[in-house]
């Protein structure tokens, strides 16, 4: 395709990059788009909050339940933006005032019985601490453009980069250590593509849309980034894929029962879907990369979570600890084998983690098809300045 001048196998992976695309249009964007909309998947446990351990001078973490974020000025209610100019800190809630920005505090303590309630490490949020938790619907809490930038977001990405991959500048490092650049990078360019996809085009207006400029910068302009990014689908599709018969099995019931069976049917599916297996049966060769030691010390180096905690805005917090979880829950998979390159039968996840797992496969299942999208249009806008 023109779009894409990827080529070969993906790196590491065991599938090439045309088939990925295609696989991704025809059998897993579709059948990942409908999944998340059921009523299982749409909503996730959160705590919200701010607690950041690093920067605790950082005045945009100060506030408990802050919805703070650094918003274009429009997001803010017109009584905030007079009758000074001047914003003071306490004037920097994010009240976005838009049903998009609706946080779903309602929901029914009784839905979702039968998961396991058991400790993680791939998360700092108890999902049994019914007090500082919150349901948020995902729906309508799309991850776009919200405005967060500056000095506290790059502050997070450098530590997420230093802390996980220390050496990576000097280019020596072990080869798990090199995954997890690699899924890092591959998470944070699916970030900038939703961003690019979904911008504030016109702050007067308040007009929406695709913003090219953005997307080459950012992201094809960098085709590690891509290559990262498709890396990152694939390994997180094995982990689905090789948890199949663990979520095949697991409780979905939300109290409809039309609704859980179209949640069931769906998963299944995707889990055995004749054209994944037969065009790309092992999209990640998980086998080859943990035989080294220092596989499970992993664990212990993914210390993301903890920086979600700093990110200084409501929404792309919400994003960020899912997706941190959904990584977390895809390495928890991958690394619990068991003699054969079996799952280990003591395997246990929470509905949160599986919930996180599966809107992230779609979260790069939708950024591989907006990279293949939005190429095209992207390049030639950058080809004419
Ligand atoms: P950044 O994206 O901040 O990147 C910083 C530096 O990292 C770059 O200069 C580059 O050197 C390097 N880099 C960038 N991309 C990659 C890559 N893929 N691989 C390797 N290195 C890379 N903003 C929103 O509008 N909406 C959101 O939902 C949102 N969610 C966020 C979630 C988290 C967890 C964080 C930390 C930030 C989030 N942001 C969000 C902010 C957004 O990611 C950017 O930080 C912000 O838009 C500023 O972008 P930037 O161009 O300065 O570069």
């Amino acid at each position: 395709q023109e779009s894409c001048k990827f080529t070969g196998m993906v790196e590491d992976c065991c599938c090439d990059y045309e088939t990925v695309s295609v696989l991704n249009e025809e059998v897993l964007h579709p059948l990942l788009q409908e999944l998340v909309t059921t009523p299982f998947f749409r909503y996730f446990k959160a705590k919200l909050w701010c607690n950041c351990p690093f920067w605790p001078d950082d005045g945009m973490c100060q506030l408990r339940d802050c919805s703070v974020c650094e918003c274009p000025e429009n997001e803010f209610p017109e009584t905030f933006r007079k009758p000074s100019n001047v914003l003071r800190k306490e004037d920097l809630m994010c009240q976005e005032g838009k049903p998009q920005a609706i946080v779903d505090r309602t929901l029914d303590k009784k839905v979702f019985r039968g998961w396991a309630e058991v400790d993680n490490p791939w998360t700092s949020d108890d999902e049994t601490d019914n007090s500082e938790m919150t349901y948020v619907n995902l729906l309508l809490n799309p991850e776009r453009y919200t405005g967060y930038t500056g000095p506290s977001a790059r502050r997070i990405w450098d530590a997420i980069y230093s802390e996980n991959c220390p050496r990576y500048a000097s280019g020596e490092m072990c080869q798990e250590k090199k995954v997890l650049y690699k899924l890092i990078s591959g998470l944070h360019a699916s970030i900038s593509v939703h961003i690019a996809a979904d911008y504030l085009l016109d702050e007067a207006t308040n007009t929406w849309g695709q913003n090219f400029d953005i997307m080459h910068d950012r992201v094809l302009r960098h085709p590690e980034r891509v290559r990262n990014l498709y890396f990152a689908f694939l390994f997180v599709l094995r982990a689905v894929t090789k948890a199949s018969d663990y979520l095949e099995q697991a409780e979905y019931d939300t109290g409809n029962h039309e609704d859980d069976l179209k949640t069931q049917s769906l998963l299944k599916q995707l889990l055995y879907n004749q054209k994944l297996r037969a065009a790309c049966p092992l999209p990640f060769d998980e086998a080859k990369l943990w035989q080294g030691q220092s596989g499970p010390e992993l664990k212990q180096q993914l210390q993301m979570h903890a920086l979600m905690d700093c990110v200084g805005c409501e929404k792309c917090r919400l994003w960020g600890k899912l997706q941190v979880l959904g990584l977390g829950t895809a390495l928890k998979i991958l690394l619990s084998v068991e003699g054969d390159n079996h799952l280990n039968q003591s395997l246990q996840l929470q509905r949160n983690e599986v919930i996180a797992l599966v809107n992230l496969l779609n979260r790069l299942s939708e950024s591989v098809k907006l990279v293949h999208e939005m190429a095209p249009s992207a390049n030639k806008i950058v080809g004419q300045v």
